[in-house]
């Protein structure tokens, strides 16, 4: 193990911004602050290393190999600001808080103004000339280190301060005086003797250690853990602990605490951004108990930073400009003013939805800030598909009941939730709800996940809400104080209006406008940044993307999205309309093959006029559609009456139709009857597809449309199933040709999807023009995991570690990974340039779509919405393999 603590402070720190990985963002950037000579308060970080060695050992064991190092820091602050730390005269105060290797907002624990005690309260109260500060501090300390570090419940001591406001009828903690907070005090102390059992630690020594292993322990809590699980970060890296000289911001009226991006976090305008608050700590911004005020004039007026104090103002704006130009990226600023001077406490990549991660991308290209490959890599594809969410229809009537803080862009409507359990129960039960909440804490991470969209009463467009919405692309409208909640009645009232959970809500977080009812919503434009930006994209790849869809429209959305072609078109899909479902039952309960052909003669009409309008939407780009895949009992009714009324449209006796439907049920229907053993055993099904494609195609190109069909054949395992169907199919694909006079290239494939047709790849590949990869069922074979039923035991998988995420979302790279390479390999030995693309989930992916890179295929084919992410991932794939190269 190397160096433990890393100091900072004075213009000099041990660490860089490099250092992420071992300081953990935030101590990273307090070191490079310092480096950049800006007013960093002084302090050291504990490395991340040290929560590894702490989660393996034991906190006597971690404490004693850090007790010389964070001795000697704590020398170099207390020369630095002429304080002692336990000093009576002159204390030292510290912040301890935690900064892992990524963001993670709120989720770990956070302890300030440390070493506060009976006796050093009074030395604070001297230096600062306001024993009711002094009190206050101490009263707040006793609080977060009672709940953080020695466990107990904080509503103890919010109803404790709740009393004493309410014995002498205040309305707010402001009007309690220096007796009261004293008295508060001793209350606390109490409180903590009374619950844990102990004495609240006196020593600041003391006070430390146990502080520091508590911001450990955090990094294994459950909020941590689902935040975790959420995003894809390790549980291995562990979190720093960053150990810091407080300043104050709540000194007195010269004293100011506050947030800031230096580019708006939501649009991604040039325009330094924030939110303060007077006389306050930094958690009263962030927690969104009292109402930020904006720092700059335009938008706050007089009440604003720049008002108030203009020098001071005049510093954070040159400090932000001197600071973005340092780290090219918009930043995230924490800052505090302590009787009139500026302490920076934070900066880090701002985190900001997915119009304003392109906009300023695209804009710091322009500026000559970065390069267009780093614009490439400071956009992640999941935010793109934030920006293809639809929006309130601007044509449509709708009534505002209220307006709040856009914090997070789209369109949501829903029934209404007002805790976050009721909203996962609510989308287990299929219910798209609202979550609306006072304010969110990370407690409702999992509710806001299950919501379709947030809001809240309090809390600023830095409250929790805000910044997680953001980040789960979750349309957001918070600070809406219009709002008269009651959330353990389930009650919402707008003015003289009420509403409960079967109300009816639509939250347009644009604009942080709430509507009545549920608004009809458009789909969204692609801005000119986002069109900027995919070109580059398209410049760097190598992957094609191509999109899986089954209509006309569904396949001009794609194409308008990028897309270079179908990957997959589910023919099945086509069965269902109200026109075609009759003739598709009728072909299915046939006794003779006949019966069979007169059904399908009227079905090949529909299906050719359906390929001959995605031809025309694909004009000059390649179309794979596949022949029918489902088991046939999944076109027939099941329930009683409407078996006997299809019995009485067909025909046929009911008990006879009721005996066909029970025939063709299976036990295990994904491992049936499907497939290109459908097409082996009816294959007049297959012929008239393939009749229906290729006329469609001679009609295309008769329109001047140059049609690309491509056959495939799906559920193959065995090469002779291939073999058979491909003589079948090119016979017959060849007579429609000569019928219709037309010349035109066409070619037939297969889907890869089936285990055993990854190892006898080179032996299949003899009768296919093409593989793609379906990796739904090849993950589902592969695993033996049902794709209908692993939601009962998989979410338990993935929370336990026994499996790092859920394979039918993320492509397990380990094993299903390994039979697609077996695939491409034996595949490409017999034919070098064999086309492989990929038409499961996963081709959308991101880091599916890099695994596919690396593994040589042709193409990915995803839905339509998530083209840009394909090709934005395909992109960013290109540039990594070329930064290792
Ligand atoms: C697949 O199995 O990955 C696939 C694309 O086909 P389907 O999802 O229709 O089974
Ligand atoms: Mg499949």
């Amino acid at each position: 193990m190397g160096k433990r603590v890393y100091f900072f402070g004075n213009g000099k720190a041990d660490g860089d911004a490099a250092q992420r990985n071992l300081l953990g963002g935030k101590g990273a950037n307090l070191a490079e602050m310092t480096n950049l000579g800006l007013p960093v308060p002084p302090g050291f970080t504990i490395t991340t290393e040290v929560c590894a060695e702490y989660e393996k050992g034991s906190s006597e064991a971690t404490i004693e190999r850090l007790q010389q190092p964070v001795d000697a820091a704590l020398r170099s602050i207390e020369g630095i600001l002429d304080r002692k730390f336990g000093s009576a005269e002159r204390p030292l105060l510290l912040s301890v808080r935690s900064g892992a290797r990524v963001s993670m907002p709120g989720m770990m624990d956070t302890v300030l103004n440390l070493g506060l005690n009976d006796r050093t309260v009074r030395g604070l109260a001297r230096l600062s000339g306001n024993e009711r500060f002094a009190l206050d501090s101490y009263r707040r300390f006793l609080q977060m280190f009672g709940d953080v570090v020695m466990g107990v419940d904080g509503e103890l001591f919010e109803h404790a301060l709740d009393q004493a406001k309410d014995s002498k009828g205040y309305g707010a903690d402001t009007q309690l005086d220096a007796g009261d907070m004293a008295k508060l005090v001793d209350r606390f102390q109490q409180i903590i003797r009374d619950a844990a059992g102990k004495e609240f630690p006196q020593d600041p020594y003391e006070q430390l250690w146990q502080s520091v292993m508590a911001v450990f322990r955090s990094w294994g809590n459950d909020r941590a853990v689902a935040y975790r699980g959420m995003h894809g970060i390790s549980g291995a890296w562990g979190t720093a602990v960053n150990v810091q000289a407080m300043v104050f911001g709540n000194m007195g009226d010269d004293c100011a605490t506050g947030v800031a991006f230096t580019r708006n976090p939501s649009t991604g305008e040039r325009a330094f951004y924030g939110e303060y608050l007077v006389n306050a700590q930094g958690e009263d911004v962030v927690a969104g108990v009292r109402k930020p005020l904006p720092i700059g004039r335009s938008d706050g007026g007089e009440e604003s930073l720049e008002a108030i104090m203009p020098e001071v103002h005049g510093m954070l704006i040159a400090t932000a400009e001197n600071l973005e130009r340092h780290y090219r990226d918009m930043l995230d600023l924490e800052f505090t003013i302590q009787n009139s001077k500026l302490w920076m406490l934070q900066a880090r990549s701002g985190k900001r939805t997915g119009a304003a991660a392109v906009r300023i991308a695209v804009e710091m290209v322009s500026e000559g800030l970065i390069d267009q490959k780093t614009a490439l890599q400071r956009v992640s594809p999941e935010q793109l598909e934030q920006l293809l969410h639809p929006a309130v229809d601007p044509n449509a009537a709708y009534e505002v009941l209220a307006r709040g803080l856009p914090a997070s862009p789209g369109a949501a409507s829903g029934g209404l939730a007002f805790s976050a359990e009721e909203a996962v129960e609510a989308s287990a039960q299929g219910r798209r709800v609202l979550l609306v909440r006072r304010e969110t804490s990370p407690e409702d991470i999992r509710g806001m996940e299950a919501a379709a969209g947030i809001l809240t009463q309090r809390g600023g467009m830095t409250s929790h809400a805000a910044v997680v919405a953001r980040g789960m692309g979750k349309c957001c409208i918070a600070g809406c104080s219009e709002l008269q909640l009651d959330e353990a009645a389930g009650v919402l009232m707008i003015g003289q209006k009420r509403f409960d959970r079967d109300s009816r809500l639509t939250l347009n977080g644009n604009t942080g406008e709430i509507l009545e009812g549920e608004v009809a919503t458009v789909e969204a434009e692609l801005e000119d940044d986002f069109r900027t930006l995919l070109a580059w994209a398209n410049e760097h790849r190598r992957l094609h993307v191509r999109a899986n869809a089954d209509t006309p429209d569904d396949s001009r959305r794609a194409r308008a999205f990028g897309a270079e072609g179908i990957g997959l078109c589910r023919t099945e899909h086509m069965f269902f309309g109200e026109d075609r479902i009759a003739a598709v039952r009728e072909m299915i309960v046939s006794q003779s093959k006949e019966q069979r052909q007169r059904a399908l003669a009227k079905l090949l009409p529909f299906q050719r006029d359906d390929f001959v309008g995605i031809f025309e939407a694909m004009d000059g780009l390649p179309v794979t559609i596949r022949l029918l895949d489902p088991p046939l009992h999944e076109f027939l009714p099941h329930a009683d009456d409407e078996i006997q009324r299809l019995a009485r449209e067909l025909e046929v006796p009911a008990e006879k139709m009721r005996r066909i439907v029970e025939g063709l049920s299976e036990f295990n229907p994904m491992l049936g009857h499907r497939g290109c053993r459908l097409g082996l055993s009816f294959p007049e099904i297959y012929m008239m597809q393939v009749e229906a494609i290729l006329r469609a195609a001679c009609e295309a190109k008769r329109r001047g449309i140059v049609p690309i069909p491509e056959i495939m054949i799906p559920l193959v395992g065995i090469r002779e199933e291939l073999a058979q169907l491909r003589e079948l199919t090119i016979s017959r694909a060849d007579s429609v040709l000569r019928d219709e006079g037309v010349e035109l290239a066409y070619s037939v494939g297969t889907m890869i999807e089936i285990p055993r047709a990854c190892m006898v790849a080179d032996k299949i590949a003899e009768v296919a023009d093409f593989f793609s990869f379906g990796t739904n069922d090849l993950t589902q074979m592969g695993f033996g995991f049902s794709r209908d039923d692993a939601g009962s035991f998989l979410p338990y998988y993935v929370e336990s570690g026994v499996l790092p995420r859920d394979p039918f979302q993320s492509l397990d790279e380990e094993g299903i990974g390994a039979l697609v390479e077996s695939a491409c390999r034996l595949g490409r030995v017999t034919k070098p340039d064999l086309k492989l693309g990929v038409c499961g989930e996963h081709g959308g992916d991101p880091s599916s779509v890099a695994f596919f890179h690396r593994a040589g295929l042709d193409y990915v084919s995803c839905s339509p919405y998530r083209v840009p992410v394909a090709i934005l991932a395909a992109a960013q794939a290109a540039l990594a393999e070329r930064a290792l190269a």
